[in-house]
């Protein structure tokens, strides 16, 4: 029988890795096993490493975006070496300058069905917490394959909206307790979609790489501004508008408020941008004082309006 793990085992170094490296060939196959594992690796570049038991070991696929949400969209699959059947609940810190070096975790595990199971082709169908669905990886070239969700999409579009722009006004709202007031930051402003720990924000912004990493699979669309605060380009966000596959575009900016604090995003390179309810005054007065061009109010029970809007208010200094 051929030793299906020799690939395996020649790229690491059981005493350089925590990675289970088993020194006997494979056990007999077929012991009808279907368990399954994905982890999330962040190695030199973030993906998700699908693994699915096959004739007594792990058969593996490292995938950049993680399973498609949607049947519109495959995303590519690398088929990478046979894994040992050890590596089911492997989670942990592959030493940087090893093979994958990185930290590892499992993201989901349960056991699929198989459906069809050829040299181009598989299709089966997960039973995890985080990853039920049906499935088809298929072959394009080499190492290349696409992975596809058959059936129906798991979450809702991603929003494609225009930021949402206060109007100007004199003076602040007279009933001041329907208004959260922020300081305006006079930078420049910028959506952040986020999607398999990617942003297409990082093109412009390569600082925004290890932001989307640290959203694992997560998605979101973050709204802010990229303001220069002494001397260095920094992130501010101050609304969310999709969280982990549910739009928030209709919920009131309250709401959308509380999910962004949620996230704790805070960084070297972007905050959470603060914000104060019912009292302009105070505001008002720190933004003059730090030179800032002026005070956003923004309606409590308001929607995500993109363009201009009059539920967001401009008050200059
Ligand atoms: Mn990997």
């Amino acid at each position: 029988m051929p030793d299906k793990l020799e690939k395996y085992r020649s790229k690491r170094d059981p005493n350089r890795t925590p990675e289970p490296v088993p020194d006997t060939p494979v056990p007999a196959p077929s012991t009808g096993g279907n368990a399954f594992v994905i982890q999330e690796h962040h190695a030199r570049s973030l993906h998700w490493d699908l693994r699915l038991e096959r004739d007594g070991v792990l058969v593996s696929w490292a995938v950049p975006k993680g399973l498609p949400a949607d049947p519109g969209t495959n995303h590519l699959a690398v088929r990478t070496e046979d894994h040992p059947m050890e590596y089911l609940t492997f989670h942990g810190e592959i030493p940087r300058g090893e093979y994958g070096g990185g930290t590892m975790t499992v993201w989901d595990t349960g056991t699929y069905d198989v459906e069809k199971w050829s040299e181009r082709e598989v299709k089966f169908v997960l039973h995890g917490a985080r990853s039920s669905g049906r499935f088809v990886l298929f072959r394009t070239r080499g190492k290349n394959w696409m992975i596809h969700r058959m059936g129906a999409a798991v979450r809702e579009p991603f929003p494609s909206v225009r930021p949402m722009l206060p109007t100007e006004r004199a003076r602040p709202p007279r009933d001041a307790p329907a208004y959260a007031f922020e300081f305006a930051w006079g930078g420049r402003r910028l959506l952040v979609p986020i999607d398999g720990g990617r942003t297409e924000a990082a093109r412009e912004h390569p600082w925004l790489r290890e932001l989307a990493e640290s959203f694992g699979s997560r998605t979101a669309v973050l709204d802010g501004e990229v303001a220069r605060l002494g001397g260095a380009e920094l992130l501010i966000f101050y609304d969310l508008l999709y969280d982990d596959g549910r739009s928030l575009l209709g919920e009131p900016y309250e709401a959308r408020r509380a999910a962004l604090e949620a996230l704790e995003l805070t960084g070297a390179r972007w905050q959470t941008a603060p914000s104060w309810p019912g009292e302009a005054g105070p505001v008002r007065q720190a933004a003059r004082e730090q030179g800032l061009p002026g005070v956003v109010a923004k309606r409590l029970d308001s929607p995500y309006e993109p363009g201009p809007s009059k539920s967001w208010l401009f008050i200059p200094s």
